[in-house]
């Protein structure tokens, strides 16, 4: 079966959408037939010799996609899920409906860093010895989450990103959802990717293309010959990942964002496979309405400025939050963090643009005309 229909959130599915990182759901909330959405289990040809197998997530999203690419008599895998005995099973009988098993994958290509696409990678190389790759820009988070000594100084520090934004009082609650959906040892990757790698393939050859936004490292996975586009998290159809978890004080998360959509959206044309919601016919497309997205909020934030100096605590407040503009103060504390690192990265490209002015005092910066 091919898929590429747009199909819409569950509506019960929206807060723990927003609880784990995902805002502005921008296709409507309509309940939809759960046999026929996306998320629904299954292994649904996209191409020839490509499937799309969503994989049940326990918060966050409804599921993940996974990507099963044949090569020849074995299969590669774009992410691959988080490891839970459901999420390990239904990776399994996805697989097993076209013939392979878990011990016949010859490689993992992970986009990103986070559990939701990594951890199940981690499970199946521990029984399989199964190589895994992933961008050398997550080297930071994983080496920290891993418990390298080195890494741990260099680690983003959203509460120092929060203390910074006036909204210190938000960190231990960020902090608890952040460490909740790390629960599953993070381990290093047997391969980082660097540049924009060629994988070739009995019969494709993958390039791999940096995305960085989302996260430091994120990567995304072109087959031009195909005409297919595999986005991770970096370009979803119907909700916008947040950006700025891993801020950290010389970096503008929302800049690689909006690079990393430009490249992609000036790219030639291909079907978006992206990592939660359905298949759509085109990544360039909706690398377009991101940025457009992105370029109406930069001047929302800019008009909630003003001559006199404040935090981005007190921006997050101004600002309207989610398509159902909810008030900040409606929002759950952990969202609450969430969306005041998303002030601070829309804030800084702002002043980094000359728009506007950004002051420090005892260690919280001030934004002002
Ligand atoms: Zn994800």
């Amino acid at each position: 079966m091919v898929d590429g229909r747009p199909e819409a959130i569950h509506r019960g599915k929206f807060d723990s959408l927003l609880a784990k990182g995902y805002l502005d759901d921008d296709d409507g909330l309509s309940v939809t037939d759960a046999a026929s959405h996306w998320s629904a289990p299954g292994t649904h040809e996209v191409a020839p010799g490509v499937y799309r197998i969503p994989l049940p997530l326990p918060e966050g999203p409804p599921a993940i996609n996974v990507y099963a690419v044949v090569d020849g008599a074995n299969v590669v895998l774009i992410d691959s899920g988080w490891a839970t005995d459901d999420g390990a099973r239904h990776l399994t009988e996805g697989l097993e409906r076209i013939g392979f098993d878990p011990g016949l994958v010859s490689q993992f290509l992970i986009t990103h860093w986070h559990t939701d696409h990594y951890s199940l990678a981690m499970d199946i190389r521990g029984r399989h010895g199964t190589p895994v790759s992933l961008g050398i820009g997550e080297r930071n988070m994983v080496g920290w989450h891993a418990g390298e000594a080195a890494s741990a100084s260099e680690s983003f520090g959203a509460s120092a990103a929060l203390s910074r934004a006036g909204a210190g009082h938000l960190a231990n609650s960020l902090q608890a959802a952040l460490q909740n959906s790390s629960s599953v040892a993070v381990e290093l990757p047997d391969r980082w990717l660097e540049g924009s790698p060629r994988i070739v393939l009995q019969d494709r050859t993958l390039i791999g293309i940096p995305t960085p936004g989302h996260t430091n490292g994120h990567y995304s996975f072109w087959d031009p010959d195909a005409g297919l586009f595999f986005t991770g998290d970096h370009i979803l159809p119907n909700i916008t990942p947040w950006i700025g978890l891993e801020s950290g004080p010389n970096r503008l998360p929302l800049s690689d964002y909006l690079a990393s959509l430009l490249l992609v959206q000036t790219m030639p044309d291909a079907q978006l496979l992206p990592a939660h919601g359905p298949t759509t016919p085109s990544a360039s497309q909706r690398a377009r309405e991101l940025i457009e997205h992105h370029h109406t909020r930069l001047n929302v934030t800019l008009e909630a400025v003003t001559s006199h100096p404040a935090t981005a605590l007190e921006t997050a407040h101004r600002l309207r939050w989610t398509r159902r503009e909810h008030r900040f103060a409606d929002l759950a504390e952990p969202l609450q963090g969430y969306a005041v690192l998303e002030a601070v990265a829309h804030l800084d490209v702002l002043v980094h643009r000359g728009a506007l002015h950004r002051t420090e005092v005892d260690g919280i910066a001030l934004y002002s005309r």
